[in-house]
C-alpha cells in the first residue's frame, strides 16, 4: 500500500509541474480545509458561509430576516459577527498563505424560515381552543410575505444583501478581523471577498461600495493592512453577457456553473430527478446531465462570453469556476481550453482536477472519450 500511494504522489507532482490551471477546494471548515490541502489544493475558491448558519445558528439567521425593527436586527447582526469571526480565524489558520475565496451569504431562503405548514397548524389548534395565538399569527404573516414558490430563483445571495441591511457588512467585518488577528499573530491570511448572484454591475458596485468601507475601517481601527480582493460570482446569465461592465468593479470572477446552468436550461437545481429529465437521457437529448458535465454549447459558451468581456475590460481579472463542474475531468479540459486561472471542486475531487489539468496541458484528449 505504501509502494501505491508513493506512486500516486509522484504522478500528482508530475501532474503539478505540467498544469497551467490551479487547483482548489470547495471548502466551508477547518476540517475541510486541512483534508483539501493534502490533496494539494491550492486555497479555497469557495467558501458557502450559508452552511456556518445551519444547526444551532439556523434561529439568528431566522431572526435577523424576520426582524421587525432597526434594533431586532443588529441584535441578531451582533450575536452572528463573533460566530462568524471564529468561522474564519479557523479556516484562515488551516488555509495560511492561501487565497480563501470567502462567498457571502447565499441561502435558499426557505431553508431558513419556519415552514409555514406547521405555522399554520399552531395558529388553528389555537383557535380551536378558542384563543389567538398573537406571536404565532405575527410570525405567519411574516413567513406569508417572504414565501416563494421558486426559492431558488428568488431572495437569495446579493438580492439578500441588498434588502436586509447589515448583513453583507457584519460578514466583511468579521472577515476583516479575522484577519488582522491572524495577521497580527504572524500568520498569512490571504481573504477574497465573493458577491453571489449579481446580474447587473449596480448590484456589485453597491456591495463593493459597503464592503470596501468596511474592510478600511477594520484595517484603520486594528493598525494592519489587509489587501482584501473583491470579486463576483458569474452564474447569472445576464452577468455573463455584461460581464464587461462587471468586470470594472470586480478584481476576480468565479463561474457558479450549477446556478449558470439551471438558469441556461430552465431546469431546476431541486428537481434534477424530476420524470423529463430520464426521459432526456433516454433520447439521447444529452448523454450526461448538464449538471454534471459542462454544456459546451450553452452554458459553456456563456462561460467564454464571460472570460472574454471580462479579460478585455481588465486584463488581469482573475478567472476561476466554483461550480461541481470544477473537478468534472471532462469539464475540467474545456476550463483549461477557455483560459480560467483555476477549478475549484470538493476536497475528494482535488487529486482528478490535478491529474486532468495536467493531461488538458499536454493536450491529451479526455481517456475514454
Ligand atoms: C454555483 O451556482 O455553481 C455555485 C458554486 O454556487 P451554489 O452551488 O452554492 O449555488
Ligand atoms: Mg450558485
Amino acid at each position: 500500500a505504501d509502494d501505491l500511494v508513493r506512486s500516486v504522489h509522484r504522478i500528482l507532482s508530475h501532474a503539478d509541474e505540467v498544469r497551467r490551471l490551479g487547483v482548489r477546494t470547495n471548502a466551508d471548515t477547518p476540517e475541510d480545509s486541512a483534508r483539501a490541502r493534502r490533496f494539494g489544493a491550492e486555497g479555497i475558491g469557495l467558501c458557502r458561509t450559508e452552511h456556518m448558519f445551519l444547526g444551532d445558528r439556523r434561529q439568528l439567521v431566522e431572526k435577523l430576516i424576520l426582524a421587525e425593527g432597526d434594533e431586532e436586527r443588529q441584535a441578531a447582526l451582533d450575536a452572528l459577527e463573533p460566530l462568524q469571526k471564529q468561522d474564519f480565524l479557523e479556516i484562515f489558520e488551516a488555509m495560511d498563505g492561501l487565497p480563501v475565496t470567502v462567498r457571502l451569504l447565499d441561502p435558499p431562503l426557505h431553508e431558513f424560515l419556519p415552514d409555514l405548514t406547521e405555522l399554520s397548524v399552531r395558529v388553528a389548534v389555537a383557535e380551536a381552543k378558542g384563543h389567538a395565538d398573537e406571536g404565532t399569527l405575527r410570525l405567519l404573516a411574516a413567513v406569508r410575505r417572504l414565501h416563494e414558490q421558486n426559492p431558488m430563483l428568488g431572495l437569495r445571495g446579493v438580492r439578500l444583501g441588498l434588502v436586509v441591511p447589515g448583513l453583507f457588512a457584519m460578514q466583511v467585518r468579521a472577515i476583516a478581523e479575522a484577519a488582522c488577528e491572524r495577521r497580527k499573530a504572524g500568520g498569512d491570511p490571504r481573504p477574497e471577498i465573493m458577491i453571489p448572484l449579481v446580474g447587473a454591475v449596480q448590484e456589485l458596485e453597491a456591495i463593493r461600495e459597503e464592503s470596501e468601507k468596511v474592510l478600511a475601517e477594520v484595517c484603520a481601527h486594528a493598525d494592519t493592512p489587509i489587501d482584501a480582493l473583491i470579486g463576483t460570482m458569474i452564474e447569472v446569465p445576464r452577468a455573463a453577457l455584461t460581464a464587461d461592465e462587471i468586470a470594472e468593479y470586480a478584481e476576480f470572477f468565479s463561474f457558479g456553473t450549477n446556478d449558470l446552468t439551471q438558469m441556461t436550461w430552465g431546469f431546476s437545481r431541486d428537481d434534477v430527478e424530476a420524470a423529463f429529465f430520464h426521459a432526456y437521457l433516454d433520447k439521447g437529448i444529452f448523454g450526461v446531465s448538464p449538471f454534471e458535465s459542462l454544456d459546451r454549447d450553452g452554458v459553456g459558451r456563456l462561460v467564454q462570453i464571460g472570460v472574454e468581456k471580462g479579460r478585455a475590460a481588465r486584463p488581469d481579472l482573475k478567472l476561476g469556476v466554483c461550480g461541481e463542474h470544477g473537478g468534472d475531468p471532462d469539464s475540467v479540459h474545456f476550463f483549461h481550453d477557455v483560459g480560467l486561472d483555476y477549478v475549484s471542486c470538493s476536497p475528494f475531487r482535488v487529486p482528478v482536477a490535478r491529474l486532468e489539468a495536467a493531461r488538458a496541458a499536454l493536450g491529451a484528449e479526455r481517456a475514454g472519450s
